[in-house]
């Protein structure tokens, strides 16, 4: 490590204000902090627990054989999730002496791995919290994980007959299987395969409601809502059940307006119209236990506590107490039973509790890395350009900038005509970037109210783009397909000042693989800063927050597929305050071949028979021929990412 000890600016720069700079109080909720020797650190338990550096889990892992990019999940901040959530509601329930009991699920299409689910279970025993799941293959792995019998699983999406019977499964197992029925042609298809295979089916219905959410997710809620029955179906569902003979199936009534919904009043105008349905239909005769809110608890992304789209002006606390307020309100005035109220909240649950390490490995530079050379006899544009840059001051700002903007745009128009040639034009580009540098130097000292409006794109113009060695589309899709902010901080480094404004590009041969928005208190921000790389000495990130949707969606865009993953649990028995229990290994290259029917055996047969031939036409001696073969082999071993 250099030392830099003697630069007065890392002097000025403490670790607070490396804090303030990444606003980690503001996202971070207490999990995460920044120690005294400038590494972030995680606190699964917040203060109730250790402190660990994220830098040492990834020098442990590395140790055992794990680079970067690596994922790395705080298994007991999951518990700390599952247990504040629980609690909300039920501080919420006594304060307000509620009649009914809270019974959350989690659902799994959030994240989906064993070990989360099992985690989640595992953290919400006592508090009988159960399962959410969407589809089949959730559903199957919902049945076998769950074992609660006191807890709920609550089954949501389209379904066929298959999806239906696996879900009696679970009832004649006594399990609380809740089918929540989309569609009136599912109603009818429960009711027949409940008769068939002779079990009393809990049916749950969807209602649609007017409310709809906010933020990115606004689409799953209101009247065109691609789920849910309208008032007029319920009442066809409700009939279709009698006839039957099936009425006391009706056991639940759902909701669910979208995912991160970042204002608190839509979710309470959500809340009153579901249980205004609730209390009608619990008047006319049905006996619903449970009223379901879905999910939408938001995840404060950006820190702004605002109605951002990353973030939210509300708390877990107030959440719970809205809801159950807003339904005790409607309940008592239309004097029907309080329910049981379950929610399906996956996002507040998962996000906080994975970090994705990710190695910046080189930078793409405007500014030219060594001073220009000047001759004397230089091309008139080369003169203009130099005449601006030595002549530039804060008076002249504006002016400059479009002065040296023009002579790039002459350089290059006579460049396109061939009166130029390429080394004026090269030095016209250096120069362009060096006076824009100079330039932002002076607007960094400014008050940004006093910035020309047309300087101020200087900024992102003149940002590095760091070079890291992840994929957008495993990793981050959200980022690239709906604009998502998370957190980006380098893990250390902290006690010294950053110096570079920066972009993120990924190693995916896509140019829509990079991170250039970044979270900012007011709106979004175009570049992060960064600190300079230094020779071979590795540079880490992390990108936080990102346990919800994230790493579970990701593709193999360019095959990279998964990244490696170290799953940390504290423990005060070992020195470091925790161990590692579980790894799991990224994509090797064969894998994500096998993925699209590239069959291993088969690739190393058709390299094969081109060695030999090569070597029969004299290409190649057999000895040096086996040995690019053996080359060939091994590699497909390898772990897509690049190493270091
Ligand atoms: C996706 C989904 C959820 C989870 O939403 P979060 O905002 O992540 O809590 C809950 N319920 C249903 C029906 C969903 O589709």
């Amino acid at each position: 490590m250099t030392s830099s000890h003697h630069d007065t600016d890392t002097d000025a720069w403490s670790t607070d204000d490396a804090k303030a700079l990444y606003m980690i109080d503001r996202w971070g909720r207490g999990y995460f902090d920044v120690n005294p020797t400038g590494n972030i650190t995680a606190a699964p338990l917040q203060e109730r627990g250790r402190k660990i550096a994220l830098i040492d889990v990834v020098e442990e892992a590395r140790e055992q054989g794990l680079r970067t990019p690596l994922l790395i999940r705080f298994q007991d901040l999951l518990h700390h999730r599952v247990r504040t959530l629980n609690e909300a509601f039920n501080r919420a329930i006594s304060d307000l002496k509620f009649r009914g009991t809270y019974r959350g699920v989690f659902p799994i299409k959030v994240n989906q791995l064993k070990e989360v689910v099992e985690e989640i279970l595992e953290a919400g025993r006592t508090y009988h919290y159960g399962l959410e799941v969407g589809s089949k293959p959730e559903l199957f792995a919902g049945l076998s994980v769950h074992t609660d019998n006191e807890s709920l699983i609550v089954c949501n999406g389209y379904k066929d007959e298959n999806f239906i019977r696996t879900a009696m499964i679970g009832r004649k197992l006594g399990k609380k299987v809740i089918l929540v029925a989309e569609k009136l042609s599912e109603v009818r298809t429960i009711v027949r395969v409940a008769k068939e295979m002779n079990v009393e089916p809990m049916l749950g219905l969807r209602v649609r409601l007017m409310t709809q959410g906010a933020g990115k997710w606004a689409e799953s809620g209101g009247e065109h809502a691609k789920f849910g029955l309208s008032t007029a179906e319920i009442l066809a569902a409700c009939a279709i059940l009698a006839e039957a003979g099936m009425s006391s199936a009706f056991k639940l009534l759902h909701f669910h307006i979208g995912s991160q919904v970042p204002d608190i009043l839509v979710i309470k105008r959500a809340v009153r119209e579901a249980a205004r349905h609730y209390a009608k239909l619990r008047k006319m005769g049905h006996r619903i236990e449970y009223m379901d809110v879905g999910g939408g608890l938001a995840i404060d992304y950006d820190g702004s506590r605002s109605t951002f789209h990353s973030s939210m002006n509300y708390s877990v606390e107030e959440y719970a107490r809205d809801i159950v307020f807003n339904i005790a309100d409607i309940c008592d005035d239309e004097k029907v039973p309080h329910p049981n109220i379950v929610s399906e909240s996956g996002r507040a649950i998962v996000a906080h509790h994975s970090v994705l390490v990710v190695q910046a490995f080189g930078s793409i530079e405007k500014t030219p890395e060594a001073p220009i050379d000047i001759q004397t006899e230089e091309h008139k544009l080369i003169r203009n350009v130099l005449d601006t840059r030595d002549s530039l001051s804060v008076q002249n700002l504006a002016e400059s900038w479009h002065d040296i903007l023009q002579a790039k745009e002459e350089s290059q128009k006579m460049f396109e005509l061939g009166l130029l040639n390429l080394d004026v034009k090269a030095r016209v580009e250096a120069l362009f970037w060096e006076t824009a540098e100079r330039m932002q130097k002076l607007i960094a000292a400014l008050d940004p109210a006093e910035i020309p409006e047309d300087v101020v794109e200087l900024r992102s113009k003149l940002a590095d783009q760091y070079i890291c060695n992840f994929s957008v589309f495993q990793s981050l899709l959200d980022h690239w397909a709906l604009g998502a902010l998370f957190p980006v901080v380098p893990i250390h480094r902290l006690h010294e000042r950053p110096g570079a404004e920066s972009t993120l590009v990924d190693i995916t041969c896509d140019s829509e693989g990079k991170v250039s928005k970044f979270i900012d208190l007011s709106d979004v921000k175009e570049t992060l800063p960064l600190h300079a790389l230094r020779g071979d000495e590795p540079y880490y990130l992390g990108i936080f927050l990102t346990g919800a949707y994230q790493d579970i969606m990701g593709d193999i865009h360019n095959l990279f597929g998964r990244v490696n993953e170290v799953h940390v649990f504290l423990d005060d028995d070992e020195e470091c305050g925790y161990y590692i229990e579980e790894t799991i290994a990224g994509n090797q290259i064969r894998e994500v071949l096998a993925m699209t029917q590239y069959d291993t055996q088969s690739l190393i047969a058709k390299v094969k028979a081109q060695v030999d031939g090569a070597i029969k036409q004299d290409l190649l001696k057999p000895t040096e021929g086996m040995r690019l073969l053996a080359d060939y082999e091994r590699g497909l071993k390898d772990q897509t990412y690049l190493s270091f």
